[in-house]
This record gives C-alpha cells, structure tokens and sequence, in this order.
C-alpha cells in the first residue's frame, strides 16, 4: 500500500515517512503542493496523507481541487488547526479523516489501514483465496497449519494480488502500490518477489496459483477456479 505524506517541515515529515515504511507502507514525500500535485500524476497513491498549512497553496485549497477533479483517493488530513470550523470545513471539502497534530505514527497507520478497508474487510481482516488466509496487518500468510510472516515486500504484493484475485493485475499497478518513488526497484525486483511467493505458496500445500501473464502482469487464482 502506497502513501503519499505532503508535509512541508522537513524533519518531521522524515520522521513520518520512516515510522510508516517501519509499518510496511511505501510513503512518497511532497513538501509543497506543486509536488504533491506532479507526483500524483506520475504515481497515484492509496491514500494521501494532508498538512493544510504548505507554503504555496492552503492544503485545504488542494483538497478541493483534487475533488473538484474527481479524485477518489482516500484523503487524511493531518495539520496544528485544532477549531471545530477547520474539522468541518476539512471533512466538508472531502477530507475523509482529520487529525490534529501531534499525532503519533503508530495511529497515523491504523488510521491509514482503516481508509483502505473494504466495507466486507471490518469485520473479517484476513482476506482469503482458496486455502489461502492472508493477514496483510501481521503480514501473515497461512495454509492450512502452515504459517509465515512474509517480508514488508513480498507482503505487499501478495496484498495486492489477493485483493484482486481472479482477475489479472497489471504489473506497473503492483510496482505502483509497492515501491516508492525514490526506491527505483531493479527490472528484475518484482520476478524475485514472485517467485518467492510462489514457493511460499507451493511447499505449503496451496490451492491458489500465482499466474503469470506475459507482458502484462500477474493473476493469483484459486485452483478450483475456473
Ligand atoms: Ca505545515
């Protein structure tokens, strides 16, 4: 899962950024508006997360314009304006959650995988493809009494592929959601990845599949699919 922070002081956005890829997020950085907007040209990301107070433009300016644009990227606006006006008027401009500062990391993610769920995921957090249950908080990947905690990576493709299984996901969608900008993976990083999955998958006696399709991406399938 992919998050974009736009925070224009720099230490604490630093800070931000390493707490949340400690959580197993990828984080782009924008420190002011213009960037955040060239950088969601480029790589939309899951979630973005929002200071209002930037230097060239109110982060509640850039709010509604993205909306405006009909962006539906969940939006979490974090920033020191503590008014009841300011929470109104945030959540008014299509913010879809507000937080003041000081707001430690450890909620900023829970807040962050709480935007990502699917209504069906509240209740049940381990997403399932055939024998398969796979718990994305944990990064837990079990079949049957097998069990491993897989690394933030290889955890984050599988995420995206068995929320999408049975259907192909194209492979610069899985890079996208994957890899931060600045982390400009090797051609071959994402092969590896897979493979790694695959004999996860294979030796602990899994009825899902991970399909390649040449060219285009990946496809995780129940085996007893048709
Ligand atoms: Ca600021």
């Amino acid at each position: 899962m992919k998050l974009l922070l736009v925070e224009d002081v720099l230490d604490l956005a630093e800070l931000t950024r390493s707490a949340l890829v400690r959580e197993g997020f990828a984080v782009d950085v924008a420190t002011n508006a213009a960037d955040a907007m060239a950088i969601l040209g480029v790589a939309p990301p899951d979630v973005i997360i929002l200071d209002l107070g930037l230097p060239d433009l109110d982060g509640a300016e850039l709010l509604r314009s993205l909306r405006r644009r009909g962006s539906a990227i969940p939006i979490l606006v974090v920033t020191a304006r503590g008014g009841l006006n300011d929470k109104v008027e945030g959540l008014d401009g299509g913010a879809d959650d507000y937080l003041v500062k000081p707001v430690a990391p450890a909620e900023l993610a829970a807040r962050c995988r709480a935007l990502l769920r699917r209504p069906q995921e509240v209740i049940a957090v381990q997403l399932q493809v055939g024998n398969v249950t796979f718990d994305p908080r944990l990064r837990k990947l079990k079949v049957g009494d097998n069990e491993l905690t897989l690394a933030r990576r290889e955890a984050a493709v599988l995420e995206s592929l068995v929320r999408q299984s049975g259907r192909v996901v194209l492979r610069s969608a899985i890079e996208n959601s994957v890899y931060a900008l600045e982390d400009s993976p090797g051609p071959n990083a994402l092969e590896a990845t897979i493979s790694r999955l695959r004999k996860a998958l294979q030796s602990f006696g899994a009825n899902a599949e991970i399909h390649t399709i040449r060219g285009i991406g990946y496809l995780l399938r129940d085996g007893l699919q048709p």
